[in-house]
């Protein structure tokens, strides 16, 4: 079984930073705003934190102790031009989560708001997908697995990784079905796919009864069992029954974390993109005037 190495896949996302950001009029800054006491977040928020400092990219925290401290912090940033990525650190309240759709499309670096969504729903180039999801189509890339016309199923339906990254499927032509708890004899799905994708939080769920020989594996899934980070794929069972499989750690959620500093590069560069479309229509109409 090939292993489809996440650190590899994310060192080649990451050889593309320093000359992108050489490129950049400024650097890019980005905002996260969260509520304090959540120690999980905390720390994925503080290796973020070292990733921007580590690109020279401009690093805000805004930890609120309330709920209207929070929704100040927000409309702050919103007000500060200086920032051009925002992203929330979750868990949040349905109500706070909601005010990501106030942000522009192109300084939501998480790829979460609803015009984001929208746009990947209507298969828009420009379309900034989850990190997540984006990861995993990163890894498929990367390896040169080809999706075209295979079956590919995806295990999970969630709005920051399965459902989206179904849609990323689609683009590539694949046949995609998307399976979740409710779904009847789920092993039977996954035995007849090309491709399984597993994002369903459930330690060593997937066993090698429940796939084809040589399919490919991904797993999105974090699972903590006896103090080990393990995936939703019973690694060392399906080892000599699949083709490929992503590791748990080491795998998509490595990816996942390049995909995050790629975006907030990107979302910068697409927000710059417009300004310099709007300067060329201006020169366009000074030369047809004169
Ligand atoms: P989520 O919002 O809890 O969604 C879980 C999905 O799995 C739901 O659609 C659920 O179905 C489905 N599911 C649960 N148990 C199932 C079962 N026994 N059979 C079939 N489907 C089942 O989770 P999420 O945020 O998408 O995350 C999924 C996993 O990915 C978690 O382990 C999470 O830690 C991990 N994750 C990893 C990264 C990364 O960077 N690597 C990022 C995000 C999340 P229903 O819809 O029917 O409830």
């Amino acid at each position: 079984m090939q292993i489809l190495d996440g650190k590899k896949v994310a060192e080649n996302i990451k050889s593309t930073f320093e000359d992108r950001l050489k490129n950049l009029p400024i650097k890019p800054k980005l905002a996260v705003l969260g509520i304090k006491g959540n120690n999980a977040s905390e720390t994925y928020v503080n290796r973020i934190k070292q990733n921007c400092e580590k690109y020279g990219i401009g690093f805000n925290l805004f930890l609120a102790e309330t709920e209207e401290e929070f929704k100040n912090n927000f409309e702050n940033v919103k007000a500060n031009e200086s920032i051009t990525g925002v992203m929330f650190q979750e868990p949040l309240s349905k109500e706070l989560s909601n005010l990501i759709n106030e942000i522009p499309p192109e300084k939501d670096v998480e790829g979460v708001s609803i015009k984001n969504k929208g746009k990947l729903f209507i298969g828009l180039e420009d379309a900034i997908a989850p990190c997540t999801s984006q990861a995993v189509i990163e890894v498929l890339d990367y390896y040169g697995i080809d999706l075209e016309g295979k079956n590919v199923v995806v295990v999970g339906r969630s709005n920051i990784v399965g459902k989206p990254l179904a849609l990323q499927l689609l683009e590539k032509n694949a046949t995609v079905t998307i399976c979740h708890s409710k779904t009847k004899n789920l092993s039977e799905e996954t035995r007849r796919a090309d491709v399984v994708i597993m994002a369903i939080g459930k330690a060593k769920f997937l066993k090698k009864e429940d796939i084809k020989k040589g399919a490919v594996l991904i797993d999105v899934g974090i699972n903590f069992e006896n103090g080990k980070i393990v995936g939703d794929i019973d690694f060392e069972d399906v080892n000599k029954k699949a083709g490929a499989c992503s590791p748990v750690p080491g795998g998509i959620g490595t990816v996942t974390n390049a995909v995050l500093i790629d975006n907030i590069i990107k979302v910068f560069e697409k927000g710059l993109s417009p300004k310099k479309h709007n300067w060329q229509n201006k020169c366009n109409m000074i030369l047809f005037v004169w």
